[in-house]
């Protein structure tokens, strides 16, 4: 049987990234995919783990040649994509996957795999939000006001998902989706 493709969207700074490491750590099982990305590497990120970082004309290339599930340039700089081989690779093996992407993406997704299931992953306040991107230091001023006005129109669009989790705590919010992910299984 064909397994569960799970999609895992939200505002910046929410704890996507967070959660998807820690479902990494304690679910193996669990595929989760590595998008392809034009913005550079943090400190500490690995290529091939974390994500692949790949050049513009690499990027390019995976659009034309059809290797991407979806993708789109995220807070106005980079392209983030999902390669779609991986994913399906993974579902036909059984294997529940997980894409962490953005809104944009998580809404082709459900232009092209309409029976993935959609979960939106929410802060425990709006104040909470702002003090979570502060908090991690990775952006400048200028940066960070730009992912909070793309958050804002981004926790707009929660009726569009199937689920809600609200991430006050990383484990739990872990222990929510996996939950769901097993429901479904
Ligand atoms: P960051 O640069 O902080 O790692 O990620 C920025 C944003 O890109 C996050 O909102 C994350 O969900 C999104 N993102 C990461 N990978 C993908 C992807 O493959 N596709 C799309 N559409 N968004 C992605």
């Amino acid at each position: 049987m064909t397994a569960k493709l799970f999609v895992l969207a939200g505002p910046t700074a929410v704890g996507k990234g967070t959660v998807a490491a820690a479902m990494r750590e304690q679910h193996p099982e669990i595929f989760l995919s590595v998008s392809a990305t034009t913005r550079r590497p943090r400190p500490g990120e690995v290529d091939g783990v974390h994500y692949h970082f790949v050049s513009a004309d690499e990027f390019d290339r995976m659009v034309a040649e059809g290797q991407m599930l979806e993708w789109a340039v995220v807070h106005g700089v980079n392209r983030y994509g999902t390669p779609r081989g991986p994913v399906e690779a993974a579902l036909a093996a059984g294997r529940p996957a997980l894409l962490e992407i953005d809104l944009q993406g998580a809404r082709q997704v459900r232009e092209s795999m309409p029976e993935a299931v959609f979960v939106f992953l929410k802060p425990p306040s709006w104040e909470e939000l702002v003090r979570r991107l502060v908090g991690r230091g990775t952006e400048d001023e200028e940066e960070r006001e730009r992912r909070l006005t793309t958050a804002r129109e981004e926790l707009a669009a929660e009726a569009e998902f199937d689920v809600t989790i609200v991430n006050r705590e990383v484990h739990a919010a872990v222990e929510d989706l996996v939950a769901l992910m097993v429901d479904h299984h």
